[in-house]
Formats: structure tokens, C-alpha cells, sequence
């Protein structure tokens, strides 16, 4: 939700120059565009209201831009012309191209872009000399320059390594390094050490004020290099289940990058929203982390899950024999149900199955049927990830249930259809503690009187988990592609 905010702090983040705050219509601006900000991300909070909050979003943040691009900071056009029309075009392009299911790509990205201008922002303002400036002056500047780079290097680094396992280009395995805290606390005092000899040094020639500081920035450069190896290090430690937190973490790191940024432009436009954000995606990490059963502690320290899309070697995981059905026989199990509940996890958005099963909603209701969806928060790969996909097919909001609303009703559904979801119906995670992602709260559709898996084969989802839901009495298995096998389900049922 929060990646059309980053995305433009980035852009903001290179015409701001020294001080915004000189004109005022430009501070009137930016205030108003910061009650837009506030607006569009109370607006993002619910379904109900989640158009108008990006439009809150994209005014806000389009008022911002041209406040800060007429300010009186800004004077080199040429230049920012340079910087801005080729770099929308390419995030236009981007934008347009991009497929729902590569979304949380996308938005990594973004986070790293994010990351990279705080860096970018801390070497200038640091190699940019501030004459006159008192001590106490130069020590906070120093501050918020070094912090900047090292949030700034861990946003970037971490982003890019999450959206390499996000888009399968490296293992989503946790990478368990023997000593691995030991390697991250190490890493973190140095830093800190590497921050205190960095303003002490850049300050006494801040009095000087004229000679390049060779060493403050060869120091700089070190713990961009540090910071940078520890976020990738402390991403790779994380896998499987675990990832969704990941992702709203980085959001929320690359909010705080953002403020940083503004600090050291003076911009309190930057600060306000990189607050926004960083707050915002701290907040949601907790409720993600909550919605897992995981703290956040234990989710940074890593290691929950196995490989994405991993298949068990023969003699390993649930056994059994699996009972399969046809869509002409599930259509009618469903229109002579009560009520049914419909599960969507990540096959479905991957098979772009909302449309049909819009439709085929419309159909058993007009029969009579009581059709509800059941979210769990970490299906498919973003946050709120199936509740845009159902909004876009036009379900109704007040049958998309979330988790704790539905779980209670699960043993009263006479058919619970899971759509592309495997490791968000796993009942492993509470029945079998020895399992990866034993904790984390499920959707217990077993519990309904028959449940009905559509998938195209065994594979295990993203946690790389088995899942013995599968071989359960009351389980049917419907295999095959899920757009394809809802319109055999339409075609099932005329009328
Ligand atoms: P899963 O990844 O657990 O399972 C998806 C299932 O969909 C797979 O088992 C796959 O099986 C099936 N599938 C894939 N393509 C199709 C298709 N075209 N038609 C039918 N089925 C298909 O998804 P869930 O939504 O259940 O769980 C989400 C997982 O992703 C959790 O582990 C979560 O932690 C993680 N995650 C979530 C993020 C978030 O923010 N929500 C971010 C990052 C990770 P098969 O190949 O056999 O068809």
C-alpha cells in the first residue's frame, strides 16, 4: 500500500535542495499535501475506502512535487529534467507492465530505490561544505548524514535480496550461517564505532570547513559497504512464511530512510512522510507478525520455512492417498450447499481466476447458497494481496471475511473451496509442532464438512512446507489450473 508513497519520496527526495521552508506558499503546499498523505493512508486502512485513499495519495503527492519543483530551492530545471522524465517514463513502463503476481517485486524495488537516494542524499550533504555552522550545528549534521547512509545501505541491500527471492532468482531458503548473530552484533557495534569516529573526525574539519574530509568519507564508504553486508545478510536469514513480514519491514525502514533524507535536505515535507511510512510499516510488521503468531524478534533472527515450490523427496512428508473430483461434480456440491466458503491464496491471483470466480459466486448465490471468502493475512505474496484481486472482480466486501471473523464458522460450511492456497490452510502449523511453520494461526477449513483443493499438482507452497490437508477423508483434490477449472465449474452450472 505504501509503495506509491516511496516511490515518490525517492523522486522528491533529488530536486529538494537546502531549505524548503523559505516560501511560504510552498510550506502551504506541503502541509496540505501531508493531510493528503494522512488521509490516503487512513483511506488505505479499508476496502471500502481504499480507491479514494490513493487518489488522496497520488494528489498529495503530486501537490508535493510541484511545491517542491516551483520552490525557491530549485533553480538548475535542465538537470531535474534529466533526472525526472527519463526516470518516470521507466516507472510508468514498469508500472503498466507489471502483473499482480510481481507486484511484491516491484515494490521491493521501490523500497531499494528509496535506500539508495537516502545514501545518495547522505555523500552529497556531507561533501557538501556548510560554512559557518556552530559545533553543536555540525554534530547533529554529522548525526543524521551517518544514520541516513547506514538506514539507507540496509534498505537497499535487504530490499534487493528480498526481491530476488521474491521473484524466485535466489533460493527463498533462510540462509543459516553458523555463527550468524554473532556476524550481525558484530557488524552492529562496528558500525556504531565506525559513527563515532566518523563525526568526531568530520567535525573537527568542519571547523576548518574547506578541506575535503578524505577520511570522513572513506569511513562513510566503510559503512555503507558494512550496513549494506548486513542487510543483505540479515534478508537471506529470512525464508518461507516469514517473507510477508520482511516485505513490510523494508517499507517501513525505507520510511525511516526517507525522514532521514529530509533531515539532511531540510525538507520537513520528506520528514512527515518518511515518518508516515516508517511508522505505518513498523505497525503493519506487528500486525502481520501477530496475524503469525511469530514476534518480530524471532522473525529478524530468521531461519522459519523451507524452499518455495519444493516437492518432498519420496518417504518424506504426509503420506496417503489423495481423493481427486472434476469441476462438474464440485459445482454441484457447492450449489447444493448451505453455505460454502472460498479460500483464495496465491494460485489464484497467479492464475488471474477472480474475474471467473466473481461470476461463479454471482451464480450459487442467485441458487440460494451463502457464499462468503475467508482472507488469511499473509495469502499470496503482498499484504491485503487478495482483498485488491476480489475488489477488482467486484465481490461484495461484506462476504470477504478476515481469518478470526470466519475460523469459528468453518465446522457449519458444508463446502470450503481453497483456490491456489496451500501453506494459509495447513493444518500442520497447529496439530504438529515439529513442523516449520508450526505457530502460525490457519484458516481450519478441515474442520468444514467437505473441503475442495484446487491446485495443478502436489507441489508445496510457499514455505515449502507438505500439507497433510490433502489426504484428509474429507478432502477432494480439483487439479488443474484454477482459471481453468472455475470456467469448467461456470460452464457446469447454466444459468
Ligand atoms: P502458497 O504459496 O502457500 O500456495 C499457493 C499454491 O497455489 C501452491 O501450492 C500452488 O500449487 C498453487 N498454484 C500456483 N499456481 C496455480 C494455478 N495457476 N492454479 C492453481 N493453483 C496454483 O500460497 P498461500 O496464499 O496459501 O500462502 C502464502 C504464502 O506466501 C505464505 O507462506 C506466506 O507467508 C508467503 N508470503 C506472503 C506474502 C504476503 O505479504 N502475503 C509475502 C511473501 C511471502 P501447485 O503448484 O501444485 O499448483
Amino acid at each position: 500500500m505504501h509503495w506509491m508513497l516511496d516511490t515518490a519520496i525517492a523522486t522528491t527526495a533529488a530536486p529538494v535542495a537546502d531549505h524548503a521552508a523559505g516560501n511560504s506558499l510552498v510550506t502551504i503546499a506541503y502541509l496540505v499535501a501531508g493531510v493528503l498523505f494522512i488521509l490516503s493512508l487512513a483511506g488505505l486502512s479499508k476496502q471500502e475506502t481504499a480507491s479514494r485513499g490513493t487518489w488522496y495519495g497520488i494528489l498529495g503527492m503530486a501537490l508535493a512535487l510541484v511545491a517542491a519543483i516551483l520552490g525557491p530551492d530549485v533553480t538548475l530545471y535542465g538537470w531535474l529534467a534529466i533526472a525526472i522524465i527519463p526516470a518516470a517514463l521507466i516507472g510508468g513502463a514498469l508500472a503498466i507492465r507489471v502483473q499482480m503476481t510481481e507486484m511484491p517485486q516491484l515494490v521491493a524495488l521501490l523500497h531499494s530505490f528509496v535506500g539508495a537516494a537516502a545514501v545518495l542524499v547522505g555523500f552529497a550533504s556531507f561533501l557538501d561544505p556548510h560554512p559557518g555552522m556552530s559545533m553543536a550545528e555540525a554534530i547533529v549534521h554529522e548525526i543524521e548524514v551517518y544514520i541516513g547512509v547506514c538506514v539507507g545501505a540496509i534498505t537497499l541491500t535487504g530490499s534487493i535480496i528480498a526481491g530476488l527471492k521474491l521473484h524466485g532468482k535466489i533460493s527463498g531458503k533462510p540462509l543459516m550461517l553458523p555463527a550468524r548473530h554473532l556476524l550481525n552484533l558484530v557488524a552492529a557495534i562496528v558500525t556504531v564505532l565506525l559513527g563515532v569516529w566518523f563525526v568526531d573526525a568530520a567535525v573537527d574539519v568542519a571547523a576548518d570547513a574547506i578541506v575535503i574530509d578524505t577520511l570522513g568519507v572513506t569511513l562513510l564508504i566503510a559503512a555503507t559497504v558494512l550496513t549494506g553486508l548486513l542487510g543483505a545478510h540479515m534478508v537471506m536469514a529470512i525464508g518461507g512464511a516469514d517473507m510477508p513480514v520482511v516485505v513490510s519491514m523494508l517499507n517501513s525502514y525505507s520510511g525511516w530512510a526517507a525522514a532521514a533524507a529530509g533531515f539532511m535536505l531540510g525538507n520537513d515535507l520528506l520528514i512527515i512522510t518518511g515518518a508516515l511510512v516508517g511508522s505505518s510499516g513498523a505497525i503493519l510488521s506487528l500486525i502481520m507478525c501477530r496475524g503469525m503468531n511469530r514476534s518480530l524478534v524471532s522473525v529478524i533472527l530468521g531461519g522459519f520455512g523451507a524452499a518455495e515450490g519444493t516437492k518432498a523427496a519420496p518417504g518424506e512428508g504426509p503420506q496417503g492417498e489423495v481423493i481427486e473430483i472434476n469441476a462438474e461434480d464440485t459445482v454441484d456440491y457447492m450449489r447444493a450447499a448451505k453455505s460454502v466458503v472460498i479460500v483464495p491464496g496465491y494460485g489464484m491471483a497467479v492464475a488471474q481466476a477472480q474475474h471467473a470466480l466473481a461470476d461463479l459466486t454471482k451464480k450459487l448465490r442467485a441458487d440460494g447458497v451463502v457464499v462468503r471468502f475467508a482472507i488469511h493475512p499473509v495469502a499470496g505474496r503482498l499484504p491485503g494481496h487478495m482483498n485488491v484481486l476480489l475488489a477488482e472482480a467486484g465481490i461484495p466486501y461484506d462476504i470477504v471475511l478476515e481469518m478470526d471473523e470466519i475460523n469459528n464458522d468453518l465446522p457449519d460450511t458444508d463446502v470450503v473451496l481453497v483456490i491456489g492456497a496451500n501453506d494459509i490452510v495447513n493444518p500442520g502449523a497447529e496439530n504438529d509442532p515439529s513442523s516449520p511453520i508450526a505457530g502460525m494461526p490457519v484458516l481450519q477449513v478441515w474442520k468444514s464438512k467437505m473441503v475442495v483443493v484446487m491446485k495443478r499438482g502436489m507441489a508445496t507452497g510457499y514455505a515449502g512446507v507438505e500439507n497433510p490437508l490433502f489426504f484428509n477423508d474429507n478432502t477432494r483434490m480439483l487439479f488443474g489450473d484454477a482459471k481453468k477449472s472455475v470456467d469448467e465449474m461456470l460452464a457446469a452450472a447454466p444459468g
